[in-house]
This record gives structure tokens, C-alpha cells and sequence, in this order.
């Protein structure tokens, strides 16, 4: 299987699960009716990976309200009846976070069954994701902490349990997104970076890191349009490539970004987005595939995963879908030519 193409984790949810193009929609349905709801938007998720022409596939976060929340709420320090007003993201964006009211720990599995019910679907291996210890810390507010670097490392060490357990089910790859990396690097140098590093130790499946620069959402694209500065990757590269994580996973279409920058990340294998997740319509396959060639000039094909941007939760489904087949399409084209 050469150049498997996959998407970075979610799509969006079904209009009779939760109103479409929205981030943190609530749910319309309660109860029993919710939990199958998700089961069902599960397997469709995974179905039009399948059929897109996915070779690796997710869950689409078909459960998940955020990506954040979804797992933070099944930890007991975090009270989301309490929101904070916080910029978030270096400043970037304003969210209403939950409050940290208690040092963090892990106590029991939150997403075993996420992962059990996404293996028991998949015809394709399957890549799960976790929110990484410093967006995590980045998007809530610790009353209970004063040193942000304990708390991250707290974090790591929660999400190191449950990756451990999550990968004893399986999965092929566990990918940890960590956004607030790109936006703040130097706090990525310091404390992020070995946090991730502790938050994979031991798990027993290939681990992945998602570092992008958020969403196709109108707050996201606003700032992307505005942003000047891109070198982020250029600082947090080589970083990356002394830590034990098997795939980073990257963001290249929507900034333009020359993928001569992969020079920097050592022999991982990279998740190369290569297509732009905003509601614009899919670049032609060609202009993907193009991308796709100018990756395998810096990194080897049989460590590259042609990927989109970012998650596509926000975009109207069958859009979603074009743009799946548009990567599917492109890898497969630049696949046959090698
Ligand atoms: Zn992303």
C-alpha cells in the first residue's frame, strides 16, 4: 500500500444528529437515542472514508461535541458547568473554557469504547486521536494549578494512560492534536514537546502528532488570511524529529507552505496535508497531486500519508466528501506514476 491517503480526524456529523456547520453544536437527540445516533453517524463516517477511498480510517469524531471536551468532560477535574471567558491560542481566538478545580488524574479509560466500536466497523486500519496536554491546558482555565507546566505534564501523564489502554484494542495509529503548538512555539519547545514525548511513552501502537493551524472556520480563516509569519514549522521540525512520535502530521495547503520545510523532520513519516479544508470548493486532483510530488522530493514515498489540512467537522458533509475523493484521487495518481 503505497501513499495511503487519510483525513485528520473529524467530518461532519449527520443534520439529524447535531445542526451542521458548527462547531460544538448540540445534540438533537437524548438519551439512548443520542448514544445509538452516534453509533449510526459512526458508521457512516467510516463508510464514506471507505468508499472516498480512504486506506486509513477514523471515527470522524461522529461523538465528539468538540475535540477537546469530548474527553476532557470524562475526567474529573474538569467542571464544564463553570465557563471562563480565555483568549486561547497565543491570543489568537476568545473561548469560554471549563475550570480546572482539582489536580488532574487519570482514574479510569474515558474512550475505550470509542476506539472498540470504531474497530469492530473498519474494514481499513484505524487511526484514533487524543487533544494533546498543551492545547488541553490551552483551553481551559486552571484555578487548581499555578505552574502551567505541572499542569501540562499532569495532562501528559492522563493522556498517556489512556493512549496505553486505547492502543491494547488495536488501533494502528494513535494521533495526539496539539494546534497550540504552532501557536505558541517557544512554549512548544519548552513544555510541550516533552510533554508529548512523556504523553507516549510506552503505547503500543504507532503514535502521530497533529500540528496545524486550526479549521476551516470563518475566526480560522480570518486569522489565516491576516497572518503573515509561517515559520513555525521551521522551529518546531526539528524538535519533532528527536522525540519518539512515529508521523507528524502537518498542515501545507491552505498556507501555501513549500514542503522543502520536511527537510527538518529527520525520518518520520509525515501525514502531508495536502488539501485545504476550507468551504471553498476541492483544489483539482491535479494541484494535489502536484503537492504530492513536491513532498516526495524530501521525503521517501513509503513514509508519506497524503492527508488533508486539519479536521473537516465545520464543512457541509458532501463536501467533505468531494474533498476526500479528491485526496484519494491524487494519491492514487501519483502512486501509479511512481
Ligand atoms: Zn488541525
Amino acid at each position: 500500500m503505497i501513499l495511503p491517503p487519510m483525513i485528520v480526524g473529524s467530518l461532519p456529523k449527520p443534520k439529524w444528529l447535531a445542526k451542521p456547520r458548527e462547531l460544538r453544536a448540540p445534540w438533537r437527540l437524548k438519551g439512548k437515542r443520542l448514544f445509538e445516533g452516534q453509533d449510526d453517524a459512526t458508521t457512516a463516517a467510516i463508510h464514506e472514508q471507505e468508499r472516498a477511498g480512504m486506506m486509513i480510517v477514523t471515527d470522524g469524531e461522529q461523538r465528539r461535541q468538540h475535540y477537546i471536551s469530548h474527553f476532557c468532560q470524562g475526567l474529573p477535574a474538569f467542571d464544564y458547568s463553570r465557563l471562563v471567558d480565555k483568549p486561547t491560542r497565543g491570543g489568537k481566538y476568545a473561548a469560554k473554557v471549563p475550570t480546572i478545580v482539582d489536580k488532574v488524574r487519570w482514574t479510569e479509560p474515558v474512550l475505550l469504547r470509542d476506539v472498540a466500536f470504531v474497530l469492530s466497523q473498519a474494514s481499513w486500519p484505524v487511526k484514533f486521536t487524543l487533544p494533546g496536554p498543551m492545547t488541553i491546558a490551552d483551553t481551559a482555565y486552571a484555578e487548581a494549578y499555578k505552574d502551567e507546566a505541572e499542569l501540562i505534564f499532569d495532562l501528559a501523564a492522563v493522556v498517556n494512560a489512556e493512549a496505553r489502554t486505547l492502543a491494547r484494542l488495536g488501533p494502528a495509529i494513535i494521533q495526539i492534536d496539539e494546534p497550540a503548538f504552532n501557536a505558541e512555539p517557544d512554549k512548544a519547545r519548552e513544555i510541550g514537546i516533552p510533554a508529548l514525548q512523556r504523553a507516549i511513552e510506552g503505547v503500543e501502537c504507532a503514535t502521530a502528532v497533529h500540528v496545524c493551524y486550526g479549521y476551516g472556520t470563518e475566526t480560522v480563516l480570518r486569522w489565516k488570511n491576516a497572518n503573515t509569519s509561517w515559520g513555525q514549522y521551521e522551529q518546531l521540525l526539528p524538535l519533532l524529529a528527536e522525540t519518539q512520535v512515529a508521523i507528524l502530521s502537518l498542515e501545507f495547503a491552505a498556507p501555501k507552505l513549500d514542503p522543502a520545510v520536511l527537510q527538518l523532520a529527520g525520518n518520520k513519516r509525515i501525514a502531508f496535508g495536502c488539501v485545504d479544508v476550507s468551504p471553498a470548493a476541492p483544489e483539482p486532483v491535479e494541484v494535489v497531486a502536484q503537492r504530492i510530488r513536491e513532498a516526495l522530493k524530501y521525503v521517501p514515498a513509503d513514509r508519506l500519508y497524503p492527508s488533508t489540512d486539519c479536521g473537516m467537522a465545520p464543512l457541509p458533509r458532501e463536501l467533505a466528501v468531494a474533498k476526500m475523493r479528491v485526496l484519494a484521487e491524487a494519491a492514487r495518481v501519483v502512486g501509479e506514476q511512481l
